[in-house]
């Protein structure tokens, strides 16, 4: 995915480019807005490489920018925001129409951090799992009953378990149904490596993906690690080598970026955070850095340190609260302030838990 702005067309043709030199054999744009349609149709006659579009809450775009695409990802999490009158269903079958007037594929991306208010409602909080296979299958089930066959499914998650569990489910449901595959949010390398090769490569030994990416907090310039991680795995797997394990202990999730991401400053503060939380390696906590108010907000949630990057400011959180808004400079000796509150009392409960045993 191109991690530059869409509205810069030179950064982003050059972004195609050095991704599809990579190896890329689809690259996906982010569309927000009918100047990022503008953009996107200049950056298609200037690239050859096949095109996605990633559509968030602005679904009606899909009209504009079906004629030059050969994919639309739409998440199901996102398609509520906009015209609250108007059914799920209704609008799945705008976007069906407009993929299949000009030959596009459609992707159903489900994401951990952004699923369909409705249909998390039905399930416990703590039982994702089931909430994003459910929106799978409706939205398979939908695209089915409107007669459109060129679709693939998504299920993705920033914990690479849940990806194995979510995919195994969902394809022993619907084995016809094409799966993309990803670990969201997998973070920095290695680490972020690591995470996707241990779920991908299980799901590929079991004979299941048709496509995947694998998804890294790196800077635009540096994305091309994406693809080639992505072919070493592919690689590996074929030639049946041992695949790695995860690892325990501290887990930084990270988003790995584009066109809405509001100030590259943010993949610096990843790393930053990686290098200084490192007095809480041994410890199961969970950090989150995101990138933009899009899917920041949501997907910090179930961190235990969150922190979603605005233009100026970082919203840092733990779990679902809101802590406050600090300058990109300011946040990081809160972060570790909070960081070793986090790790008091995780100290104080083990001690607790000891001394009742
Ligand atoms: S969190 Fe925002 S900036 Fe990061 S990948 Fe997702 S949409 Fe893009």
């Amino acid at each position: 995915m191109a991690a530059t702005r869409t509205q810069d067309i030179p950064a982003t043709v050059q972004q195609v480019q050095l991704l599809e030199k990579a190896g890329a054999s689809l690259v996906r744009i982010a569309v927000d807005s009918i100047k990022d349609v503008k953009a996107l149709i200049e950056i298609r006659v200037q690239t050859v490489v096949p095109i996605s579009v990633d559509l968030q809450e602005n679904w009606r775009l899909a009209k504009l920018v079906a004629p030059y695409v050969d994919k639309i990802r739409y998440n199901p999490g996102h398609l509520w925001h906009h015209e609250k009158q108007m059914s799920t269903r209704g609008k799945v079958a705008f976007i069906a129409e407009q993929a299949e007037k000009h030959g596009c594929a459609l992707r159903v991306g489900v994401n951990c951090g952004s699923v369909d208010p409705e249909v998390a409602e039905r399930y416990d909080p703590s039982d994702s799992i089931s909430a994003i296979v459910a929106s799978a299958l409706e939205h398979s089930e939908i695209l089915d009953k409107l007669g459109f066959t060129r679709y693939c499914v998504s299920l993705k998650d920033s914990d690479p378990k849940k990806v194995v569990e979510a995919n195994t489910r969902f394809a022993q449901l619907r084995p016809e149904v094409p799966l993309h595959l990803g670990v969201t949010e997998a973070g920095l390398p290695p680490k972020g490596v690591n995470k996707s090769r241990f779920a991908l490569g299980k799901l590929l030994s079991m004979g299941l993906g048709e496509t995947l990416r694998i998804s890294l907090t790196v800077p635009p310039e540096l994305k091309g690690m994406e693809i080639e991680a992505g072919s070493q795995l592919i690689e590996d797997v074929v030639n049946g080598l041992s695949l790695p394990i995860l690892e325990s202990g501290l887990n930084i999730i990270s988003c790995p970026s584009c066109s809405r991401v509001e100030n590259e400053a943010f993949v610096e503060l990843t790393k930053w955070v990686e290098e200084n939380t490192q007095f809480a390696k041994e410890y199961d906590v969970t950090f989150a850095v995101m990138g933009c108010r899009v899917n920041g907000p949501g997907e910090t949630d179930h961190a235990d340190i969150g922190a979603w990057c605005g233009k100026t400011h970082v919203n840092l959180k733990r779990g679902h609260k809101l802590i406050g808004q600090f300058t990109y400079e300011d946040v990081r000796p809160r972060i570790i302030e909070e960081a070793e509150k986090l790790i008091e009392l995780y100290n104080k409960k083990r001690n607790l838990f000891t001394l009742i045993l």
